[in-house]
């Protein structure tokens, strides 16, 4: 019988984590099963159980079940603890270990697959949900000039930079004070892309950066990405490669094996127009 894996999430149909992770074991040699669940609302736990009972060895997480999951996680890294969101399970003898991949998938988007540098620069980050927390350890890790966190709701900005201040130079701030220090990279960490909405970011934000980074993916030309365009910025770029490595990881972490992903991104991606 095949290893058996999943993804949750509400909605989930147009998940590309089964094409990517059947994509894996295909180059990897991997016998693998992998399917989508559509999570309901209140019953994740019982909908994990039977996947467990189904002989399932692990779970990717997505919205709205990452709080959930970090509940339900029995061991939790301390990637998934800096997160406080778990994004990928693997279950072993009776033990469930909740990992966060996020954010070591956009760094390693950013770095490797792109080539841009964080050491060094100047990063402008927009929201402090969960998608933000996950990350900003691993920016800091890289070592950039500076951090910068912008957020709708600011007092969740300065929690963020209050938490990670011993790790390197973050500072929160609010959207009305963007336009007059320069960044080299900007990301839009927030979810107003999914509802086409464009955070209250000047274009002259933009000056003199060189990389716009959309954490949510597949979408086209966002707001956000408009308003970088708008701004000068030649660089666009949508979460496509975030996901990817972060399956990336997530597959290495249960397979034992680490797959190539420079085609699978390729195959995924939607063109920025
Ligand atoms: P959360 O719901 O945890 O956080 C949402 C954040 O967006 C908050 O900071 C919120 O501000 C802000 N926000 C929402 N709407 C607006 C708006 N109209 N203007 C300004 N700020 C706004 O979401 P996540 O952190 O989980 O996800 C954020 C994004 O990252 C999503 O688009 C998601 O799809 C994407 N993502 C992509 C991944 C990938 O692999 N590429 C992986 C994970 C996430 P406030 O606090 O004021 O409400």
């Amino acid at each position: 019988m095949k290893d058996l894996y999943a993804v949750i999430g509400k909605p989930i149909a147009h998940s590309k984590s089964p094409q990517i992770h059947l994509s894996f074991a295909r180059s990897c040699g991997q016998n693998i099963d992998y399917t989508k669940i559509e999570g309901v609302v209140g019953d994740f736990a019982g909908q994990v159980d039977a996947l467990r009972r189904a002989g399932g060895r692990g779970l990717n997480i997505t919205a709205p079940f990452k709080l959930d999951a970090y509940a339900y996680a029995s061991q939790l890294s301390e990637r998934a603890q800096f997160a406080g969101a778990v994004n990928a399970m693997r279950f072993e003898r009776g033990v469930v270990e909740g990992e966060n991949f996020d954010g070591v998938g956009l760094v390693r988007d950013i770095v490797v697959n792109l080539g841009v540098p964080l050491a060094g620069a100047r990063v402008l980050v927009l929201g402090a949900g969960g998608a933000a927390r996950g990350t900003l350890p691993y920016f800091l890790a890289e070592r950039p000039a500076s951090l910068v966190v912008v957020n709708r709701t600011i007092d969740k900005a300065r929690a963020l930079a209050a938490q990670f201040a011993t790790r390197g130079p973050i500072a929160a701030a609010d959207y009305d004070a963007l336009g007059g220090a320069p960044f080299d990279i900007v990301i839009n960490a927030t979810s107003a892309s999914m509802t086409h909405e464009l955070p209250p970011i000047p274009a002259s934000a933009f000056q003199g950066c060189r990389l716009a980074y959309e954490l949510a993916y597949g979408k086209g030309l966002t707001p956000f990405l408009a308003r970088a365009r708008e701004g000068q910025v030649h660089r666009l770029v949508d979460g496509v490669g975030m996901l990817v490595e972060q399956a990336a990881e997530a597959f290495t972490w249960w397979r034992g094996v680490r797959p190539e992903t420079a085609d699978v991104i390729k195959a995924i991606t939607v063109p920025i127009e």
